[in-house]
C-alpha cells in the first residue's frame, strides 16, 4: 500500500510527499541519497511516514497487514495496541482466516 501522509517530525506538519521539497543529493551514485525538507518549519531529513489513521497527527512507527491492505500507523492505532480497533479488526480477521483455512482441509 502506497503511504498517503508524511509528517514532519519536528514540527509536526503532515501533507503528501509534494507537501516537502525534495533536495538532491550533488554527490554521485552511489553515495547520493539526497534529503526530503519540510516546506513549514524547513527542518531537513525530519519526514518520516505518518499514521495512516485519519486525523492522527503521529508517526508510523508500526506496519502491519490489515484486511483493507498494508497499514502504517502510531503505536496507539497498531495492532500492537491491545486495546486498538486495529487490534480488534486483526484479530477478527485472522479467526476467520483460520476457520476458512481448517474448513477447507477439512
Ligand atoms: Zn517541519
Ligand atoms: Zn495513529
Amino acid at each position: 500500500m502506497k503511504i498517503e501522509n508524511w509528517i514532519c517530525a519536528k514540527c509536526s506538519f503532515i501533507g503528501p510527499i509534494d507537501a516537502f521539497l525534495f533536495i538532491p543529493d550533488p554527490r554521485p551514485e552511489p553515495n547520493a541519497r539526497g534529503w526530503w525538507l519540510c516546506t513549514s518549519c524547513d527542518e531537513i531529513d525530519c519526514v518520516t511516514s505518518a499514521c495512516d489513521e485519519p486525523g492522527c497527527a503521529r508517526k508510523g512507527s508500526c506496519g502491519f497487514p490489515s484486511p483493507t491492505g498494508y497499514r502504517r500507523t502510531c503505536f496507539e492505532h497498531s495492532i500492537f495496541n491491545h486495546g486498538s480497533k486495529a487490534h480488534k479488526v486483526n484479530a477478527d480477521w485472522r479467526a476467520m482466516q483460520e476457520k476458512l483455512d481448517h474448513e477447507s482441509k477439512a
